[in-house]
């Protein structure tokens, strides 16, 4: 009988629309395997109830997953995955013999379906890319050819009188009814920042306006749909999960700021009772930072907001009042100084603050028009050519490199502008697209007022306090944990190679375009222009580069920051450079670091890439170096 269990068993199944890997997202279900159908269930089988259900015709693969380089956030470690209409399931056993016999036994229910995939993904979806192939787009095709019987250690069994009268006779659901748990729980969302639409299957954003989701196969760009059912794609980073208890959703919240930045924030605000919180240097916990102009100058007090023991787990600034969460402790607060210096009278968020740039101006969008761009004056000249402030579709700021002839290898460059459009993040200069149907071509991206890290450092020569040095080596150190976690290698991290906004954050610009130099001084170990000084010994004896050579230069990087941009090595020719890394000698410490900080440079130069740290690693322990806050 068709509806008679083949298999039975208590699997663990990863939520499928959720972006974060967080262990809420692996949820115990009952999976029962019947000819027509796999429905899995909450609970166990006396007291259960149905969460979800997938028509067996509907499935188009079913396989193990390899999963060698991602860590499995849930007890159950043998991953399986069911491919159905646009879905992927993924499935995870407790063992590798329950895995291969769900495989075995789905692969033999499902092989006379009319769509079986010729190819498929061996490794996981996980943030935001196939981890198998790197691919970012969640439909793009496999990249594996997918065997559905080769796995199979007997033949298939023939079809059963009922299966066939059942194949002939599906039972089709109404399509109103889903299929998935998570598709009935439409996700809503709330708009930080106003977006205006600029291509026609982009959808505008309101500040503070909800939406609904509708896919999020780009990590950069989801679908969504608005109050007036209109649909298109927005940027994910303007919008936050409404359900959750974030804090982002308040204009008070500023994540990224550390105590430097939230120092310069509310001094430039410059007003009485001017207040944010932010993400305090211990992690997991607060930290509310107040401008005040009490007793004459502005000063800024900064507030560790502490968390009473569980079970209340209650948060407070001044002991006598205790609170819940964070936004009804900030409320009291707005109205009760209580304690603190001066009542918060004035959130210094994301008020007035431009928003985050957006991967790309449109979804999938990376070929720019020119006749939008409107040229400006000069900002400099690098190894490709010159780059110019610029305006695109006379409203957005923009620097614009304009490439010199025989400069770039300019083919390579395209094919890999398209990936590197994907790479977004705070700390990294964002690529908005190109202009390829010219030559030389037409690279745009973020503008930076305040010009390369280089200049900044030279020109600011004794005025920049301990904390705000560290607080750029920060900076990169977060771009940086960022390509690494991708697999992107920088191959050029240098402080000239970094940049600095109009807020004083810098980011990390140029990332991988060595690659597409068409010079030989620049490109080979030994040539004049090649940077042997910001390079480890691997690199200059085998060029083999990494995001552990990387690491390296990021050492000589925070030296420079700690020199006030000096040059490494001052008077030490190239080849003297050589000789004396080779000889186990290093930098020495700048007269502003510290011990510790002088500890994670050195880290850096470890002779072998091994020995070296990575870079979450290093990002740890800056954060642990930043002082504490009250
Ligand atoms: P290249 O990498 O081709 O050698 P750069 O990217 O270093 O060239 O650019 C040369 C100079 O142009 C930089 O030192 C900086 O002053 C300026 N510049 C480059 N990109 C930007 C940008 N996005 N915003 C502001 N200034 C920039």
């Amino acid at each position: 009988m068709n509806a008679d269990p083949i298999l039975q068993e208590t699997l663990i199944k990863r939520s499928q629309q959720k972006k974060r890997t967080s262990p809420l997202n692996y949820k115990e279900r009952l999976f029962v395997l019947t000819k027509s159908k796999l429905t899995y269930y909450e609970g166990r089988s006396e007291k259960k109830h149905k969460k979800g259900s997938i028509d067996l015709q509907k499935i188009k693969c079913a396989e193990i997953v390899k999963h060698d380089c991602s860590p499995i956030p849930c007890q159950n470690k043998y991953p399986f995955q069911i491919i159905y209409d646009c879905n992927t399931l993924y499935v995870f056993a407790p063992n590798a013999d329950s895995r291969s016999l769900w495989v075995k036994t789905l692969k033999e229910e499902i092989q006379n379906n009319e769509l079986i995939m010729p190819k498929y993904h061996p490794n996981l979806w996980t943030e935001g890319s196939w981890q198998c192939c790197r691919q970012a787009d969640k439909l793009a095709p496999g990249c594996e050819e997918y065997n559905l019987f080769g796995k199979l250690t007997r033949k298939p069994l023939p079809p059963t009188p009922e299966d066939m009268i059942h194949n002939n006779h599906p039972i089709k659901k109404p399509s109103s009814q889903m299929d998935e748990e998570e598709e009935e729980e439409a996700e809503a969302v709330l708009a930080l920042y106003d977006f205006e639409a600029l291509e026609s299957h982009d959808l505008s954003l309101v500040k503070g306006e909800e939406y609904v989701l509708i896919t999020k196969s780009d990590v950069h760009w989801w679908k969504a749909k608005d109050k007036n059912g209109c649909e298109g794609y927005i940027p994910s980073n303007y919008v936050t999960e409404k359900k959750s208890s974030t804090l982002e959703k308040y204009e008070w919240y500023c994540r990224n700021a550390n105590r430097s930045k939230a120092e310069y924030l509310l001094k430039s605000e410059d007003k009485e009772g001017g207040f944010l919180v932010r993400d305090s240097s211990q992690p997991g916990m607060y930290t509310v930072s107040l401008f005040t102009k009490f007793g004459g100058e502005g000063s800024i007090r900064h507030y560790h907001i502490k968390v009473t023991q569980k079970p209340q787990r209650q948060y407070y600034l001044a002991e006598k009042h205790l609170f819940d969460n964070i936004p009804e402790l900030i409320e009291y607060h707005q109205h009760n100084a209580a304690g603190l210096v001066t009542r918060l009278r004035y959130p210094v968020g994301r008020k007035g603050r431009s928003a985050p740039k957006t991967a790309g101006f449109s979804y999938d969008k990376w070929e720019i028009n020119p006749s939008e761009l409107t040229f400006m004056k000069e900002l400099g000249s690098g190894q490709f050519g010159i780059v110019r402030l610029g305006k695109w579709r006379a409203q957005h700021k923009v620097a614009i490199k304009t490439t010199r002839e025989g400069a770039m290898c300019e083919e390579d460059f395209i094919e890999e502008a398209k990936i590197m459009m994907k790479l977004s993040h705070p700390k990294l200069v964002q690529l908005y697209g190109v202009c390829t149907q010219q030559r030389p071509i037409y690279i745009v991206t973020e503008f930076m007022e305040l010009g390369c890290l280089l200049n900044y450092l030279r020109q600011r020569r004794g005025q920049q306090n301990n904390e705000m040095l560290l607080s750029i080596c920060q900076d990169v150190c977060e771009g940086m944990t960022y390509l690494e976690a991708k697999g992107f290698i920088h191959r050029d991290l240098a402080a000239r190679n970094c940049l600095v906004s109009e807020s004083h954050v810098v980011k990390v610009s140029d990332f991988g375009m060595t690659r597409y130099v068409l010079d030989d001084q620049y490109t080979s170990s030994s040539g004049a222009k090649f940077p042997v000084k910001w390079s480890p010994p691997e690199v200059l004896h085998y060029s083999k580069f990494s995001s552990k050579s990387d690491v390296w230069s990021f050492g000589v990087l925070m030296w420079e920051v700690y020199n006030d941009g000096k040059m490494p090595f001052e008077t030490k020719t190239n080849a003297e450079v050589v000789e004396f890394i080779s000889c186990g000698y290093r930098l020495y410490r700048p007269k502003r670091a510290s011990k510790v900080v002088y500890e994670i440079m050195n880290h850096c130069w470890h002779e072998k890439a091994e020995g070296r740290p990575r870079f979450s690693d290093l990002l740890l322990a800056i954060n642990q170096t930043m002082e504490p806050d009250y």
